[in-house]
Order: C-alpha cells, then structure tokens, then sequence
C-alpha cells in the first residue's frame, strides 16, 4: 500500500471508531435502564450500588473488647505500619481489652500494603480487614487510623499519647512494688518461737 493510501486509510479508520463509539453513547442516552456501569453518588460520594467481595482486603477493624495486647500482629506487620501501647494494669481512660487496658492502636495506611499478615497471626481472630476501601484526605497525617475510634489518629489523641505512656508507667511500678513487697513477706521466715 502505497504511503498516501495507507494515510487516508488511518483517517477512514478513525473515522469509523468515532462512528461506532459515538454509536454506543447516542444508544444509552435514548436506553437509559440499559446502562450496566455501576452509579457513583454525588453527594455522598460512595456509591450506590457496590459489591465488595467477603474475602476483599479493605481497611481494618478491630474488636478491641477481644484483644489481648499480645503485639503480635505488630510484630508480623513486614512493613511496621502497627503501633500500640498498653498494659495489663489498668489506668485512666484506657480501652479495654481481654485482660488488657490500651491507649493506643493505630495503623499507617499510607504505608501498609493490604496483605493481610497482622490478621492471619492474631490468637484472638480480633484484627481484621474490612471493606471499607475508599479513603482519602488532604494529608497523609488523615491515612492513620486510629483503631480503637474507628476514626483519623488525631491532634488530641497524638496529645493523650505521653499523658497514657507516664500512667501506664506509674500503674506498672506500682504493680511491681505491691508484688515484690508480696514476695518478701513468703519470703521472711517466721519469728523464733512462733
Ligand atoms: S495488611 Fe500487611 S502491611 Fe497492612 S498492617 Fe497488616 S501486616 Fe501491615
Ligand atoms: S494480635 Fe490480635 S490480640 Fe494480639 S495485639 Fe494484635 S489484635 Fe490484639
């Protein structure tokens, strides 16, 4: 095919493709109920129809009434996207686990990666993934979940964190002193002629 035959072929051709899918367009605007694309809501903006299969890798929930504090799913983590503090003293304006009292869950979901290795391990089945998967915000500082709120890792909960940290510290030595004292008294033998 000589070059001008092969140049005018390249304009029949594109003219044919606007034809075809101008065609589809002017058959859905008259068809509406046609139309299979699923609806994304305006004002919502989530859509109104939406199938998430149940095995989908969304974003994490977790069942804080069940979690035991172990820091496993922390350490299985391969990208370090978990952190969470706690003890198993209680303290003041601690969430309560199983056991367990902890002021801080959180997760980067700027960094994690959907794989789901903090779920697998967890001994209590109380971290999981859910099917929420349409986050967004106008800073990465909003892709950090706090867990134990269900909510964005706030200002005020970033405020809470040191004030939780020195209680759990006082809680702790307080629980190793009582303990300690305990033991001395099995310790201490009893008085001569007792
Ligand atoms: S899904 Fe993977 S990357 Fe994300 S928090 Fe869990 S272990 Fe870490
Ligand atoms: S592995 Fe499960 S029980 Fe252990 S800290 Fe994580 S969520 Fe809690």
């Amino acid at each position: 095919m000589s070059a001008l035959a092969s140049y005018f072929k390249r304009i029949g051709d594109s003219a044919k493709s606007i034809v075809v899918g101008m065609g589809i367009t002017w058959r859905y605007m008259v068809r509406p109920k046609e139309i299979i694309t699923i609806e994304y809501g305006s004002k919502t903006r989530a859509p109104k129809e939406r199938y998430i299969p149940d095995r989908h890798r969304g974003v994490h929930y977790l069942e804080t009434e069940k979690c035991i504090h172990c820091h496993i799913c922390e350490k299985a983590c391969p990208v370090d996207c978990i952190e969470m503090d706690g003890s198993r003293e209680p303290f003041a304006g601690a969430w309560q686990g199983d056991g367990s009292y902890i002021s801080k869950f959180i997760l980067d979901l700027n960094k994690c990666i959907f794989c789901n290795l903090c779920c697998e391990p967890c001994p209590k089945e109380c971290i999981h993934m859910g099917q929420e998967f349409d986050v967004s915000g106008f800073s990465r500082a909003n892709g950090v979940k706090n867990l134990l709120t269900d909510g964005p890792w706030s200002d005020a909960d970033r405020a809470r964190e040191g004030e939780a940290r020195e209680l759990i510290v006082a809680v702790e030595a307080e629980a190793k002193a009582k303990k300690a004292a305990a033991k001395g008294k099995k310790e201490t033998p009893p008085a001569a002629g007792s």
